[in-house]
């Protein structure tokens, strides 16, 4: 897997890396090497947008490989962390064409089902399953690095 920056800290840039290279290897062992991903830190992304981070990608790809994560430059270390765990679970959902949000159609498709984009955030499966997995996803890698952070 390629991962790019633009800004952040050293500090936050190697906790990031290691964490998306984690996640990428556990959820999508066989796309990893074929997936780049460019995180880059935005000042007052949740203030002005209302989110910690959020995921985008070239659309004229049919299957997208090249993913950007915007994060927030200012939330503490385990909300980061828990948006970058978060984050590459939808990415991992849209390399394995898992979810495609269909251009020009009212619908999400997620697997084999479709859903209508006016569907509730806490509603959406793929929500449920990357809001489900990110506590875990950093608590595993932080057994696997043998670090403790906040409570985890
Ligand atoms: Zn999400």
């Amino acid at each position: 897997m390629i991962v790019m920056f633009s800004r952040g800290s050293k500090q936050k840039r190697n906790d990031v890396e290691s964490l998306a290279r984690f996640t990428a290897n556990k959820l999508m062992p066989r796309m990893a090497s074929k997936i780049s991903v460019e995180f880059c830190f935005v000042t007052n992304l949740f203030k002005q947008e209302g989110v910690f981070g959020d995921c985008g990608y070239y659309e004229g790809d049919a299957v997208p490989r090249d993913f950007v994560i915007r994060l927030d430059a200012g939330i503490d270390e385990l909300d980061l962390l828990k948006t970058v765990a978060h984050e590459m679970v939808h990415v991992k959902q849209i390399a394995r064409n898992e979810l495609k949000e269909l251009i020009r159609s009212p619908y999400f498709r997620f697997h084999r089902n479709y859903y209508p984009k006016t569907i509730d955030y806490f509603d959406k499966p793929w929500e449920i399953e990357a809001l489900g997995r990110e506590e875990g996803l950093v608590v595993q890698w932080l057994n696997k690095k043998g670090e403790k952070r906040g409570n985890y």
